[in-house]
């Protein structure tokens, strides 16, 4: 089976029940993204490919480990070998920090406002990028928006400054205020995601009330100008209700644009519990739209330094995953 095939069809899936050894320092805890808040994901990896998937002790995919990250995974009656990744901070090589697990904003899909988490302190930061310093090559930042999208760019702003200090690529993903994407260049930011979260102006209207599309375009045009073509990203979930041709749509406004799309498969937590995951062949079928809209605009995902796209734990992501 293609890597991509058996990639599709797990994230279809999105769990595995871990068995076996103990595996304690794989398993990654995670206050955003994919399982936030949840009992904790591992990273699957077979070569350079990888996939995150959370865990599920009722899942019917089984990651036995046989000791030092070393595991086979069944699926379908088939059993692939492969190993198990040591995440840094969230994901394998990168420190992908939240800085804020809380949010003053109620997205349908999003657990970060019931999850309510704190906010982290510089030192706290510094310190857990230290902790992995010596296996990560990125370091990720996000965040909820504790009072104001003003008052959280301004405490992100600050946590870059310090971690200048690390001389790694930093890539960053908050809600922009006017003025972020110029902010963030003038700090040295390498990478910058600003998310769409859904292919349509009329469906992000009705999941996240309170916050404005046209204002993640504005920002990811003068990030492309700034940053330049593909190292600007735009998250757009699977399975919010969007149709294939909304997708299309999307990912080609997305590319012409300069802006590599993270297409995300729903997880389907908060307004979303209960809704099916995206099928297999579905996400194949976007993956290939996904493939001739960079290749049309000469975009190369593999690329990335930081965030999604680089790590390629979530996502099928184009040239990474062939
Ligand atoms: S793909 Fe993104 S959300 Fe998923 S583990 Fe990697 S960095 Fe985290």
């Amino acid at each position: 089976m293609q890597w991509k095939v058996l990639k599709a069809h797990l994230l279809a899936a999105g769990s595995a029940n871990l068995t076996g050894e103990p595996a304690d320092r794989y398993i990654a805890r995670s206050a955003a993204g994919p399982g936030a808040g949840g009992s904790g994901a591992v990273f699957f990896a077979m070569g350079s490919h990888r996939i995150k998937l959370a865990l599920n002790p009722e899942s019917s995919i089984v990651i036995a480990h046989r000791g030092n990250g070393v595991v086979d995974l069944y699926f379908d009656g088939q059993l692939i070998p492969g190993r198990l990744l040591e995440p840094g901070f969230h994901c394998p090589d990168q420190a992908f920090i939240t800085v804020t697990g809380s949010c003053i904003f109620h997205c349908r899909y999003c657990t970060v406002p019931e999850i309510g988490g704190k906010r982290k302190t510089i030192d706290e930061i510094m310190d857990m990028v230290e902790s992995v310093r010596h296996r990560i090559h990125a370091i990720s930042i996000t965040s909820g928006v504790q009072t104001s999208i003003e008052e959280e760019e301004a405490y992100v702003l600050e946590v870059v400054k310090h971690l200048a200090f690390f001389n790694l690529p930093i890539g960053v993903s908050i809600y922009p205020a006017d003025g972020t994407p110029e902010r963030l260049k003038a700090l040295g930011v390498t990478e910058v995601k600003f998310n769409l979260e859904a292919a349509t102006p009329a469906l992000f209207g009705e999941l996240c009330p309170g916050l404005d599309y046209d204002r993640l375009w504005s920002a990811l045009d003068r990030s492309v100008e700034l940053f330049g073509k593909g190292r600007v990203f735009s998250n757009v979930i699977v399975g919010l209700g969007e149709t294939d041709a909304d997708l299309d749509t999307c990912i080609r406004k997305l590319t012409s644009h300069g802006v590599i799309p993270v297409l995300r498969p729903l997880n389907p937590v908060a307004g979303f519990a209960g809704t099916p995951r995206p099928s297999a062949e579905r996400l194949e079928h976007i993956f290939n739209m996904h493939r001739l809209a960079l290749e049309h605009e000469g975009l190369d995902a593999r690329g990335a330094l930081t965030m999604c796209t680089n790590c390629a734990g979530c996502d099928l992501v184009p040239g990474r995953d062939e």
